[in-house]
């Protein structure tokens, strides 16, 4: 069976000199397999200094997003898949795992930190390593056996206060469509789980993994919502719209997660050019992440007054639908906390004084109930 999805034009570029026929190129397995993983090799095709690489995550790149990495445009994003010295300065505040979630982890792949809703760590496997992951301790070491999924699918089924279950990982669009199927079958089985979401970066970094035979799986199950990470708008190429075109076809609401990374999307031009550009392929901004405090991730955290601030510009700048929720994910657990630029600027009991984006002052006229 041909396993590519017929919306990629299948063309392997010349100059990554990887020896892929077209029709490698399209089918995603072919991509896994010819995955990157020498650092000094991919910083010498981006025209990268060299550096000595830090070993802590290895360094994954599918020949795809390798592509994307080779435009101009995408400079800033290279830093986040190539690994570099910087990784190796332990801020104070950083940890192994900065969310506590082995603390919330009720069975091996199930984290319920939030009333009525729970993570599913469905594989510890992913198309792309980025270097600030929050799960880098977690990721590619095995875990998720048959006997995990099976006491996280017990778990869930046990706890009748469990409504929406957000199938992540690693990525899920890692197992084959038969294994997820799997899953979702045995989730939608559950009479209490109301939603499904999955969370995913495959559209940004391995568009061909959305075949037809995949949209056949996901369309069983609405209703099911996706969750896809992106970071930059040089990520929006042709077919990575026409894999969310697809999605989006099959009757799947896309959203979108985005970190604030220093020096890569934290400045108001490039996040409202990768908000919009989200817009124009279907694709609804949800979460704007500050960075998790993982081992490691310093040079990439963005101080929260400057977040706000590009919030802030956003609005009254691009349409409502283009700006996401930015986030904080307690340290410890506890889960993620908004942190929003504020438009009050006071309560006097009776009045609200509210800026208006246009830089003014607007009174509205608000008694308190008594
Ligand atoms: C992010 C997260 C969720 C989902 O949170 P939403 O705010 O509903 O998107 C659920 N569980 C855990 C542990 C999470 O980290």
């Amino acid at each position: 069976m041909d396993h590519t999805n017929g919306t990629t034009t299948g063309q392997p570029p010349g100059h990554t000199a990887m020896a892929m026929t077209p029709k490698e190129w399209a089918d995603w397995r072919s991509q896994l397999r010819h995955a990157l993983d020498d650092a000094s090799a991919v910083r010498r095709l981006l025209g990268m200094p060299p550096e000595e690489a830090c070993g802590r995550l290895p360094m994954k790149i599918t020949p795809y997003y390798l592509d994307v990495l080779m435009q101009s445009e995408a400079a800033p994003l290279r830093r986040t898949v190539v690994p570099s010295q910087a990784e190796e300065r332990i801020g104070p505040e950083e940890y192994e795992d900065p969310l506590g979630e082995t603390a919330h982890q009720t069975s091996a792949c199930v984290v319920h930190t939030y009333p009525g809703k729970v993570l599913f760590l469905a594989t510890d496997q992913c198309a792309v390593h980025c270097r600030y992951c929050t799960r880098s301790r977690w990721l590619g070491h095995g875990a998720c056996s048959e006997r995990d999924w099976q006491a996280g699918i017990e778990y869930i089924r046990s706890d009748s206060t469990i409504r929406d279950v957000l199938i992540s990982g690693g990525d899920p669009l890692m197992m084959e469509d038969a294994r997820l199927d799997e899953l979702l079958d045995a989730l939608r089985s559950i009479a209490h789980v109301e939603i499904i979401r999955i969370g995913t970066k495959m559209p940004a970094a391995l568009p061909q993994r959305i075949t037809p035979w995949l949209l056949e799986v996901l369309k069983k199950y609405h209703p099911l919502w996706m969750v896809i990470h992106f970071t930059h708008a040089s990520e929006l190429t042709p077919e990575c719209a026409a894999a969310c075109g697809c999605l989006a076809d099959a009757g799947i609401p896309l959203a979108a997660q985005t970190v604030l990374l220093k020096g890569v999307n934290d400045d108001e031009e490039s996040l409202c050019a990768l908000m919009e550009g989200l817009l124009k392929i279907r694709v609804r901004p949800y979460y704007l992440l500050q960075c998790d405090p993982v081992i490691g991730s310093s040079h990439f955290r963005v101080p929260i007054r400057k977040g706000q601030a590009i919030i802030r510009s956003l609005h009254g700048r691009t349409t409502g639908l283009a700006i996401p929720a930015y986030m904080v994910d307690a340290p410890g657990g506890g889960g993620k906390v908004p942190v929003m630029a504020s438009f009050v600027e006071g309560y006097d009991g009776t009045h609200w004084q509210l800026n208006d984006c246009q830089g003014g002052i607007k009174t509205y006229y608000d008694p308190e109930d008594t």
